[in-house]
């Protein structure tokens, strides 16, 4: 079957009769998100909302007042997935997303028109295509494809838009001597019945069953981004057409305005000044992992010199990462003694916090775990450090392993958890309530 939105691209309305409606799932994408949903499948009469195929995805729009979530094909017909349920019988009216439509249309005869030009510039088929939501690409059997080929490639395709070439349909019933030679790859595998032929004069006939501009010039122009290695030795041809090249150089431009500011230079000097920034940045992070390897090693020194000894090392660094905790874990060197490393200031959030917890724990061996808190710092410097350290020096010493986990905090108030994995015991400490509040639960 040809739909109406294939006799007719640009009819943004249609009434049509309800066929059939019955309850289905589907899944669909909700704001980002793959999300199977519960609504109705609903055949109609004839519809203008295509179905995906030919690498055109599937319109959205509307039966009446049902939104409709997804269009598919099922052998000739287009099935409507739609949240209400409607009446079989039911005269309706369909209506057409157009602005995702419009996109689709222009991306879709612009890759049409690449494809031929490719072919005759240089004898390069187009393999496969994909229309993404920004920039599509087309997939060529050529190992590559020059910047001087693209370009070339680009001039002639909006030569051609500037010529406002007619985009005609034509449909044809199978056997049609009129199909022989014609390019065919936009058809759905499993397509039977009348063949549909997309022209655009007197540059590109191609069997397809998409939503095509009626003129060249309906594409405004395209842009050929890049040519990139894709698979199996193939190269990918990313462009963009009509609307949506210009809401990219909209965007692009936006950006650009933004690292004028960021960088304080014009755009032809951005690369220089990160290129710049990124090496004095390499050689500012050398110099800090320098000075924090010194900081460790001055700490344990410290520590080793102390008199009297000290029941246990106590570090809080905040300028320290998970490289400095396992620095001085490593040089302490010595099972006997319990460490406590934190690094962190109030300023790190807690997911930063939480890909601190693993890596010096195990990097240690097990014997001493550190982390670190956002809270820490205030607390290491009050009262409550002093009740922390009382705390693990009555312990034994020997514990193997604590885990200080951040519960929260609000304001000054802070509670957290000490985990001691030896004892199997888990603390529960709340600055509300300086007593430690121990709780001796089995939790391995
Ligand atoms: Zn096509």
């Amino acid at each position: 079957m040809v739909f109406a939105c294939q006799n007719d691209s640009y009819a943004r309305k249609l009434p049509a009769t309800v066929v059939s409606c019955s309850p289905a799932e589907c899944q669909v994408i909700l704001e980002g998100k793959k999300t199977k949903v519960k609504g109705y499948e609903v055949i109609l009469d004839d519809t203008i909302l295509f179905p995906e195929g030919g690498g055109q995805p599937d319109d959205r729009g509307t039966i009446g007042s049902s939104e409709v979530l997804r269009v598919t094909r099922r052998g000739a017909e287009a099935v409507h997935f739609v949240r209400d349920p409607l009446a079989p019988g039911d005269v309706v009216e369909v209506t057409v997303d157009w602005c995702r439509r419009w996109h689709h249309m222009q991306q879709h005869s612009g890759q049409h028109l690449i494809t031929a030009i490719l072919d005759q510039l240089y004898g390069f088929q187009t393999t496969s295509w994909a229309l993404r939501d920004t920039v599509s690409f087309i997939e060529i059997d050529a190992a590559e494809l020059s910047r001087d080929q693209l370009e070339a490639a680009e001039r002639r395709a909006n030569e051609l838009i500037r010529e406002a070439r007619p985009v005609r349909v034509t449909v044809h019933q199978p056997g049609d001597p009129q199909l022989a030679g014609v390019r065919a790859r936009g058809l759905p595998d499993d397509h039977t019945g009348a063949v549909r032929i997309v022209s655009m004069e007197g540059i590109d006939d191609n069997m397809c069953c998409g939503t095509h501009v009626s003129s060249l010039a309906h594409l405004q122009a395209v842009k050929l981004l890049q040519a990139e290695r894709g698979k199996k030795g193939r190269t990918n041809v990313h462009f963009v057409a009509g609307q949506r090249l210009l809401d990219l150089l909209g965007e692009t431009a936006g950006r650009e305005a933004h690292l004028n500011t960021v960088l304080r230079c014009g755009p032809a000097e951005h690369g220089t000044i990160l290129d710049k920034w990124q090496r004095s940045l390499k050689t500012s992070q050398r110099a800090c992992r320098q000075l924090l390897r010194q900081l460790a090693q001055a700490e344990v020194a410290r520590f080793r010199s102390a008199a009297p000894p000290l029941g246990f090392l106590s570090v809080h660094q905040p300028a320290g990462d998970a490289e400095f905790m396992a620095t001085v874990v490593s040089l302490l060197d010595d099972e006997t003694v319990l460490a406590v490393v934190t690094v962190g200031g109030e300023r790190l959030m807690d997911d930063v916090i939480n890909s601190y917890y693993f890596a010096p724990a195990w990097s240690s061996g097990g014997r001493v775990v550190s982390f670190a808190t956002c809270w820490q710092e205030s607390m290491m410097a009050g009262r409550t450090s002093e009740m922390l350290r009382e705390h693990l020096e009555a312990r034994d010493a020997h514990l193997g392993m604590v885990w200080l986990l951040p519960y929260h905090r609000n304001g000054n108030h802070w509670a957290l958890y000490i985990v001691a994995i030896a004892s199997k015991t888990i603390v529960y400490m709340d600055s509300l309530h300086l007593r430690p509040n121990r709780l001796d639960i089995a939790f391995i």
